[in-house]
């Protein structure tokens, strides 16, 4: 029934004179999130952005798009009233709740908010006119100002709108908003939240992904093209780098010490996304890591890998438990996917006991180890890289 949706957004208003640039970034981030639903009209409107629904739209796809977009702190349905005259106002509200709710038995309040300041009623009248309108034509409803069960709020503006339902969004800054960066997705738990949540911020996510073929299976490479299609919906179109991994982890292996293979594979990882990075402008790289999770996420190991790179790794993780990093997997829909059981390369390549706390001088000299093949190693795996669009 709803012919419209009013989207609210919270922290873009704090921009000041660039908040233009961020609310046109949120009408385009919407336009795009609805378009494969229809011909929505998505325009700004003073400290909103207003969705116009087209015939026979459906109504759960919509909300569950905008309930996808990052700067969207919340939206609700709305019924358009086309012009702010006062009866016609009164009458359309009373409309509305005749609508909206088969028993006219609950308590209420009704909430104004008055863009139009030269409109000629002051908020807390418009209320008490309301109420009272609406206690006359359903006897049935009671107002309690405290705790209503429904809030009917009436906004004036160069229309006017009125709604009772307020719909959470995911929060956040539009994406595009704030540069690109490189997420080094796994088909684990962790790298997946990670890149939602840095694109949570506005960020624009590419990905790197690193398979060792034959020992990791194409249905491996699958489930991770499957997890940046699933974050894609939050963060729009990915480019997925593909990196065969396999003759240099094949390497590492034939000349390292054991108990630093997984250090050092990490390491060359860091390099590589690194690369593929400043070839896409992007600022920095994403990872899961969370400390102390695993051998090659303590304190001494994350500065070991973090040596290599010149851009700012950023780990969104860090300080998180495992139970909070499901938690959010679950809530954006990567989870299911992500416990597929297919082998990653970094599980079938590893020692038994690896150094929880490599140094790294040493490090950097078993490294040395691998000085007359590495160089030649490293660009077949640039120049043999894939790349997929994956859009959701
Ligand atoms: P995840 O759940 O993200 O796989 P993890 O707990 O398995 O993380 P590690 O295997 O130590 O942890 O990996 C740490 C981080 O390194 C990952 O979060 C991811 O960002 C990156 N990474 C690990 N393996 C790969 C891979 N095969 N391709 C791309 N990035 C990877
Ligand atoms: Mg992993």
């Amino acid at each position: 029934m709803y012919k419209a949706f009013l989207v609210k957004y919270g922290e873009i208003g704090l921009k000041g004179s660039n908040r233009h640039i961020f609310e046109n970034a949120l009408r385009d981030r919407v336009q795009e999130k609805l378009a494969p639903l229809g011909s929505y009209k998505v325009v700004r409107e003073q400290g909103r952005i207003f969705v116009e629904c087209p015939e026979g739209y459906d109504y759960e796809d919509t909300v569950e798009a905008l309930g996808q977009v990052f700067g969207v702190s919340g939206f609700c349905p709305v019924e358009v009233i086309e012009t702010t005259e006062w009866d016609t106002v009164v009458q359309a509200v009373c409309e509305f709740v005749e609508k909206t709710y088969e028993k006219k038995n609950f308590t209420f309040k009704v909430a104004a908010k008055r863009a139009d300041k030269h409109y000629p009623i002051e908020s807390p009248v418009i209320c008490a006119k309301l109420g009272e309108a609406l206690l006359e034509r359903f006897p049935e409803l009671s107002v309690d100002v405290h705790s209503p069960q429904e809030v009917i709020t009436v906004e004036i503006r160069n229309r006017a709108y009125v709604y009772s339902v307020a719909l959470l969004g995911p929060g956040g800054m539009p994406v595009g908003t704030a540069g690109k960066a490189m997420l080094l997705l796994s088909g684990g738990i962790d790298s997946p939240v990670a890149g939602y949540m840095i694109s949570k911020r506005g960020v624009q996510i590419d990905a790197t992904y690193f398979h060792a073929p034959p020992y990791t299976s194409e249905r491996a490479k699958e489930k991770v093209v499957d997890l940046a299609r699933i974050i894609s919906r939050y963060t729009g179109p990915i480019r997925l780098h593909v990196v065969n991994f396999t003759d240099i982890q094949l390497a590492i292996y034939e000349k390292c010490p054991h108990e630093e293979l997984t250090i050092i594979m990490r390491r060359y990882m860091m390099r590589i996304a690194e690369h593929f990075a400043k070839e896409n402008d992007c600022l920095g790289l994403i990872t899961g890591e969370s400390i102390g999770q695993v051998a090659s996420q303590t304190m001494q190991s994350l500065l070991t890998t973090n040596a290599v790179c010149e851009l700012p790794v950023f780990r969104p993780l860090i300080g998180m438990d495992k139970v909070e990093i499901v938690e959010i997997a679950k809530k954006i829909g990567s989870f299911e996917t992500s416990i597929l059981p297919f082998e990653d390369c970094c599980t079938i390549f590893v020692a038994k006991h690896p150094v929880t706390k490599p140094i790294l001088s040493a490090i950097e000299k078993s490294e040395t180890l691998l000085s007359e093949v590495i160089e030649e190693l490293v660009k077949q795996a640039i120049e043999t890289t894939e790349t997929i669009e994956v859009r959701a």
